[in-house]
C-alpha cells in the first residue's frame, strides 16, 4: 500500500501553475487605485456574461447575496414559498430566508442526488413564486422539466449554481432556462477568487438592473438611492477571476478525467458511485461516493491521510432550529436526502491532484472495500448462527 498524503484542496498548488499571471492582475489593480466598482469588475462581467453565453452578469459579494438579491429582485418575500431541496449546502435555504420567504423541500433523485423533477408539482400552492434548482457536485438539474413546470403553472426558475459553472445538459446551457443563475466564486467552487465573492447572470435587463442597484446602496447614481444593500465584488478578485477563468474549461476537463479514473477503479466495488446522466456534461465539483459505512470508510482514509469530507452530513430540515421562520416545510417524504445525509462521502477532487495521488485514493478505498466484505460476511456468518 502506497502511503501517499492526499489533500482534498488544490488551492495553492493553482496559485503556484498561474503565479505570474495572478500576481500580475493584482498588482495591476494595487496600482490603479481602482479597488471597488473599478474596470476590473466590468471586465469580469463582461467576461462571464461571454462564459455563459447570456447577456448580463452583475458581480456581488457572495453566492448567497445572487440568490437572495435575484429573489428580492423578483419581489419574491413575505407570503411567498420557494421549492427547493434539502440536501445542498445550507445558504440555498438561508437566502430564501433571507429574502423572508418560505422554503418548501421536496426529495431528490436518488440517482443523481439532484431535485426529482416529478415531486415539484405536487408541492406548488398558490403561494409559491419560484423553484431553486440546484446543480449539486456538479451535475446541472433536468432544467428542461423544471422549466415545463414553472412555465405551465407561471413561477420564476433560479438556478443555484454555485457547484457547476461550466457544466452542461445534452440540449441546454446552465441559465438558459431560467430567469436568473446565481453562482459562487468562494474558493473550493469549480472557479474561485481568494475570498468571497459571487455573480447573478440572467438574459434579463430588469433583473440584472435591479440586482446593481441592490447591491451598491440602490444607487447606479451618485447620491441617489432606493433602499438596498452592500453587496458589491471587489476589483482584486474580479481581476483574479478573469484569470482565471480562461482556464476553468481545462480545470473542469481535468475532473472529468479524474472521476473516469476513479469510476474505473472502484466499479468493482461494494460503493454507489456517482451518477452522470446521458449527454450531461457533469463537471465533479464533487465526487461523491456512497455507502451505509461512510463513517468507516472516511476514518480508514484519514488515518492513512486522505482527505474525505461529506457533502452534506445533515439535510437542511434536519438541521437544529428547523423550521425557522416556523413555515418552511416538507412536500412528502425526503427519504432520498436523509439517506444521502447518512451515506455520502466525497473523495478529492480538483484539477491539480496528480496521478499518482488519485491512484492512492482508489487502492485506498479498494483495500477497505476488501475489509468491509470481510466484515459484512462475518456479520451475516453471525446473523446465520443466531
Ligand atoms: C457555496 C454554495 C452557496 C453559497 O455560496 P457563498 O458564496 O458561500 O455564499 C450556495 N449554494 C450552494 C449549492 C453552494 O455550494
Amino acid at each position: 500500500m502506497s502511503s501517499v498524503k492526499v489533500g482534498f484542496y488544490g488551492h495553492v498548488r493553482q496559485y503556484h501553475n498561474l503565479k505570474s499571471e495572478i500576481d500580475a492582475a493584482i498588482h495591476e489593480v494595487l496600482e490603479s487605485g481602482s479597488y471597488v466598482m473599478g474596470p476590473k469588475v466590468k471586465q469580469f462581467e463582461k467576461d462571464l456574461a461571454a462564459y455563459c453565453h447570456a447577456k448580463e452578469a452583475v458581480g456581488v459579494n457572495s453566492g448567497t447575496d445572487a440568490l437572495w438579491l435575484v429573489m428580492m429582485a423578483l419581489g419574491i418575500g413575505p407570503g411567498d414559498e420557494v421549492i427547493t431541496t434539502s440536501n445542498t449546502f445550507f445558504a440555498t435555504a438561508e437566502a430564501i430566508w433571507i429574502a423572508g420567504a418560505t422554503a418548501v423541500f421536496v426529495d431528490c433523485d436518488a440517482r443523481t442526488c439532484n431535485i426529482d423533477v416529478s415531486l415539484i408539482e405536487a408541492a406548488i400552492t398558490p403561494r409559491t413564486k419560484a423553484i431553486v434548482p440546484v446543480h449539486l457536485y456538479g451535475q446541472p438539474a433536468e432544467m428542461r422539466a423544471v422549466a415545463e413546470i414553472a412555465r405551465k403553472r407561471n413561477l420564476f426558475v433560479i438556478e443555484d449554481n454555485a457547484q457547476a459553472l461550466g457544466a452542461r445538459g445534452p440540449d441546454f446551457r446552465l441559465g438558459q432556462l431560467s430567469d436568473a443563475m446565481c453562482t459562487s466564486f468562494i474558493i473550493q467552487k469549480n472557479l474561485g477568487c481568494f475570498g468571497d465573492g459571487g455573480a447573478v447572470v440572467t438574459d434579463r435587463a430588469d433583473i440584472a438592473e435591479a440586482v446593481l442597484r441592490l447591491r451598491n446602496h440602490g444607487s447606479v447614481k451618485r447620491s441617489v438611492h432606493s433602499m438596498g444593500y452592500n453587496s458589491r465584488l471587489d476589483d482584486l478578485h474580479a481581476a483574479v477571476l478573469s484569470v482565471k477563468l480562461r482556464q476553468l474549461d481545462k480545470w473542469n476537463d481535468q475532473r472529468r478525467s479524474f472521476a473516469r479514473k476513479y469510476d474505473e477503479g472502484l466499479k468493482g466495488t461494494s460503493l454507489k458511485l456517482p451518477t452522470a446522466l446521458a449527454d450531461y456534461r457533469h463537471i465533479y465539483h464533487l465526487y461523491v461516493v456512497e455507502t451505509d459505512r461512510r463513517d468507516s470508510l472516511q476514518e480508514y482514509l484519514k488515518q492513512r491521510e486522505i482527505t474525505a469530507l461529506t457533502h452534506y452530513p445533515i439535510a437542511i430540515h434536519q438541521q437544529e432550529g428547523f423550521p425557522w421562520g416556523k413555515s418552511e416545510r416538507i412536500a412528502g417524504s425526503l427519504k432520498n436526502a436523509e439517506a444521502s445525509a447518512a451515506r455520502v462521502l466525497s473523495l478529492p477532487m480538483f484539477p491539480e491532484l496528480t496521478g499518482e495521488e488519485a491512484q492512492a485514493v482508489i487502492d485506498t478505498v479498494v483495500a477497505w472495500d476488501n475489509q468491509n466484505k470481510g466484515h459484512e460476511t462475518r456479520a451475516k456468518g453471525q446473523g446465520a448462527h443466531r
